[in-house]
């Protein structure tokens, strides 16, 4: 009861029941026992019972060694000055709460809450954060049960570092969409990928303007499969200035970087990891997969079924073939011999504006963007093990918004999505037994281009990159390319 009561101060006035006007509540609420020593127990349980008696002994030791403890149960047994400016520095903290602080047989309560020494402050916020709950269940937990000044700093900058916490924090939000450059000719920028359909492989290859794509069933995905079906299409079309593609070995070969120099075309690989930089090959994709799966369900031909897409209107844009060709190509509707004449669409340019900006308005609706990295900062890569491997930042990588970091002996490139900001520090170490790497070719760009933009200049040269070689495309998603064998290709 003295110990519940310590925390008020009481002036105690005896009042005759005459004088008492109005039955006081205590009066008409007694408790049912008087039995003093009953109280004292009672106590005892709540205090004692809340750790083992080790923690408890602990905790008092500590307690009584801790000088800022000591002078603190001094203050409370003693009383606190009555102005703030007379309380000793290192005590203030405690001044607003003092009404609250009790000491008992060498422990410090606030309320019902034990004052943690200096000593046992870092087990404790251990303890607090066991079984790793989120930041602010960690703080609640604390809030009933222990105290010190700076508990919920400590709190924040203990978990913020927590590496689990931080491995498996969610995925990053997407980024705002970053616009290819809109093409001002038929069949400049074109992008390709490969994908596979009932077992089989296919590529396909579209043009940005006229958004025509070609497809081909491959019989095998080696470099020298590829650069024959590119060059039967660019025997058509013409060669473009730039193609995109992933990052898959059969681009990055030594073969297919010898096509692109001898054919003169620019070949740009996009973000790695990222392959919604390369949006319009994943585009393209799409529709060739649904064509042939539609074509296969009702048993048409799948030339005739391009023949009449190619000449198809699209929404707010003329028809592919009207764009490449200007002019309809003639299919399985009639129609008079002055629609087969060639008739230049001049609006292509200002259409293909006007559709891209409304689909950026539109998925930049959830986006947000991401703090740009400074070299030498701690981050987390993300891998399919999530947020996993800690790693500190090169530099801006040539690649659209990417970056240099370095991870144990490796360096990687990563899209920024994929880099988690940490206020842990990197551990040269961690890294050890990473995959081998293989050669991936990716041209030198700068980061605030766009995953299609402008040709690069002659000068500029293109870089190798090594990775990890698994063959499955899907599965490859959190490969790590290495970048630190950087080296002139076109030296060779
Ligand atoms: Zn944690």
């Amino acid at each position: 009861m003295m110990l519940r009561l310590q925390r008020y101060n009481l002036d105690v006035i005896y009042k005759r029941g005459r004088e008492l006007y109005v039955a006081d509540a205590l009066s008409r609420a007694h408790l049912p026992s008087t039995d003093q020593a009953e109280d004292m127990e009672e106590y005892e349980v709540m205090v004692v019972d809340v750790l083992s008696s080790h923690r408890v002994e602990e905790l008092k030791r500590e307690t009584l060694a801790d000088p800022l403890c000591r002078r603190l149960a001094e203050v409370v047994s003693a009383g606190w000055p009555d102005a703030f400016r007379e309380v000793p520095r290192d005590l203030r903290p405690f001044y607003a709460m003092r009404e609250e602080l009790t000491s008992d047989s060498g422990l410090l309560l606030r309320g019902r809450r034990f004052i943690i020494p200096h000593s046992l402050q870092h087990y404790y916020m251990q303890q607090l954060h066991q079984g790793h709950p989120g930041l602010e269940a960690t703080k609640r937990r604390a809030r009933e049960t222990m105290f010190w000044p700076t508990i919920y700093t400590d709190i924040e900058r203990e978990v913020s570092r927590c590496a689990p916490c931080n491995a498996l924090k969610p995925h990053q939000p997407k980024e705002p969409l970053q616009l290819h450059d809109i093409p001002d000719l038929p069949w400049s920028l074109t992008a390709a990928d490969v994908f596979e359909w009932e077992g089989k492989e296919h590529l396909v290859l579209v043009d940005s303007y006229s958004g025509w794509f070609e497809i081909d069933r491959l019989s095998g995905t080696t470099s020298a499969t590829l650069v024959a079906k590119f060059k039967g299409h660019f025997a058509t079309h013409g060669v473009p200035q730039q193609l995109m593609t992933d990052n898959a070995a059969y681009f990055t070969s030594r073969e297919f970087r010898e096509f692109a120099r001898k054919w003169d075309f620019c070949h740009v690989t996009s973000s790695p990891l990222y392959p919604q930089s390369n949006g319009l090959a994943e585009r393209a994709v799409r529709s060739a997969k649904h064509l042939l799966e539609k074509c296969a369900r009702d048993r048409t031909d799948i030339d005739a079924a391009l023949l009449s897409l190619r000449n198809m209107p699209r929404d707010g844009l003329p028809s592919p073939a009207q764009c490449l060709l200007s002019r309809h190509t003639r299919a399985f509707i009639p129609m008079t011999k002055a629609m087969y004449s060639p008739e230049v669409e001049t609006r292509v340019q200002m259409a293909l504006t006007q559709v891209r900006q409304s689909g950026k308005a539109y998925y930049d609706k959830s986006a947000r963007p991401l703090a740009p990295l400074r070299a030498g900062q701690t981050v987390r890569m993300q891998t399919k093990r999530g947020h996993d491997r800690l790693a500190t930042v090169l530099g801006t990588a040539p690649q659209p918004n990417s970056y240099q970091v370095q991870a144990g002996d490796a360096t990687y490139v990563r899209n920024r999505r994929h880099l988690l900001q940490t206020p842990e520090t990197y551990v040269p170490d961690s890294t050890a037994g990473d995959p081998p790497a293989v050669a991936v070719i990716a041209h030198p760009r700068s980061p605030q281009q766009d995953s299609v933009g402008p040709e690069l200049s002659q000068g500029q040269r293109p870089v190798i990159f090594t990775r990890s070689g698994r063959a499955s495309r899907p599965s490859s998603l959190y490969e790590d390319f290495v970048t630190d064998q950087l080296c002139d290709v076109l030296a060779h």
